[in-house]
């Protein structure tokens, strides 16, 4: 089946003890045993909820995985992906990863003795000459967190297969309904699913799927003893959100494309990236691996205080961290998502106090880009 059907038809997107349309909200933490010395299959909530079954179960066949698990938030998520690791252990990560990720690896991880390496993945030579006896991972983000540097899928799951160590990918930007990287042999697949997955900005949520069960398994046991786990009811929005992810994905996109090449021949915006863009130097490869651009677009105003100005006049986008929503959102990375980022690593990652990055919505992209373009008039003095 398309994946289109699979979005909506997941095989269990309905009630399995009562036939009911939707999952419901299974809100219990416990479930009463019949035999106290052979347990059901439902024994803690911790362990199994009905209703997040259901939607690890949808994120895991749309990714093509073995085994899914959801989690408290993303970094929930990311956090209990690395906790598969041990202290001595050694990863390769893409030197703009996501700015919380940069943060949980360079604070508390790297205190626990979980050591990292950023490198520019975009160079897999790079990528080669900085693993070490001790390296268990390479982590991928592509496109990349704001800039949206593209980075090889084939190359870099060939690279840890050659090295018989795992590759892992945050593909929060993309979701399996642009780009399934378990395709191009990756061995995880983490989310932030309080973006474009639950995609309404009314949830935080996290899910991670494995190509293979084993691996699966071990997720599944850092998920139960490490606890870090999505709720009842986030599950349940975050069900009801995926299945309109085509529609929604389709529709924001589209408009993407309209806004970022406006955006690209308009006086005052200095530079915009996005992966579908002609001169975008990742074009290539994110086409050979990806069956679209997304829906964030970045771009740099003349310089920080432009591009301050500029966010302060805006009046449709919603001006907030996150992404994903239907709503546009409009972010000042510098302040919000690579805040925890020391300002020299990000401005050496090309992320300037001049970057602003939009996640296109559902607005009709014309009303957008009025009101972008009026309110960059205002703060250009144009
Ligand atoms: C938001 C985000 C995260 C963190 O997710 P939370 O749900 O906010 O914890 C991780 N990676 C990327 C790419 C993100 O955009």
């Amino acid at each position: 089946m398309k994946l289109r059907t699979r979005v909506v038809h997941t095989g269990k997107e309905t009630d399995p003890f009562t036939g009911a349309a939707a999952v419901p909200v299974y809100q219990v933490s416990t479930y009463r045993q019949a035999d106290p010395v052979n347990l059901g299959k439902y024994e803690y909530g911790r362990g199994d909820n009905p209703t997040r079954e259901a939607v690890e179960h949808a994120v895991t066949v749309l990714e093509g995985g073995k085994i899914g698990a959801a989690f408290a938030s993303g970094m929930a998520a990311i956090s209990s992906v690395l906790m598969l690791f041990q202290p001595g252990d050694h990863l390769v990560v893409t030197e703009d990863v996501y700015g919380g990720t940069y943060r949980a690896l360079t604070t508390l991880f790297h205190q626990w003795g979980l050591e990292s390496t950023f490198v520019d993945m975009a160079d897999p030579g790079a990528v080669r000459a900085a693993v070490r006896p001790n390296t268990r991972a390479l982590y991928v983000e592509t496109p990349s967190n704001p800039i949206l540097k593209i980075t090889d899928l084939r190359s870099i799951s060939a690279i840890a297969k050659e090295a018989g160590i795992l590759s892992l990918i945050d593909n929060t930007f993309m979701t399996p309904y642009l780009q399934r990287p378990i395709e191009f042999g990756f061995d995880i697949v983490m989310h932030s699913a309080t973006k474009f997955l639950g995609g309404h900005s009314d949830l935080l949520a996290g899910v991670v799927v494995t190509a293979d069960e084993a691996l699966g398994n071990r997720v599944r046991f850092v998920q139960r003893a490490f606890g870090a786990i999505l709720g009842p009811q986030d599950a349940f929005l975050l069900h009801r959100g995926i299945k309109t992810l085509s529609a929604r994905m389709d529709a924001q996109q589209r408009s993407a494309v309209v806004v970022a090449g406006a955006l690209a021949s308009t006086p005052g915006i200095e530079k915009v990236y996005f992966p579908s863009l002609p001169g975008h130097p990742g074009r290539e490869v994110h086409a050979g691996q990806a069956d679209g651009p997304g829906a964030v677009v970045s771009f740099e105003l003349a310089d920080a205080d432009t591009a301050v100005r500029f966010m302060k006049g805006v009046k449709l986008p919603l001006v907030a961290v996150s992404l994903g929503g239907v709503e546009s959102i409009l972010s000042y990375p510098a302040t919000m998502s690579h805040a925890a980022m020391p300002r020299e690593e990000r401005l050496k990652r090309g992320i300037k106090d001049s970057l602003v990055r939009l996640s296109v919505g559902l607005e009709d992209p014309a009303d957008l880009l009025d009101d972008l373009s009026a309110s960059l008039k205002i703060a250009t003095g144009a």
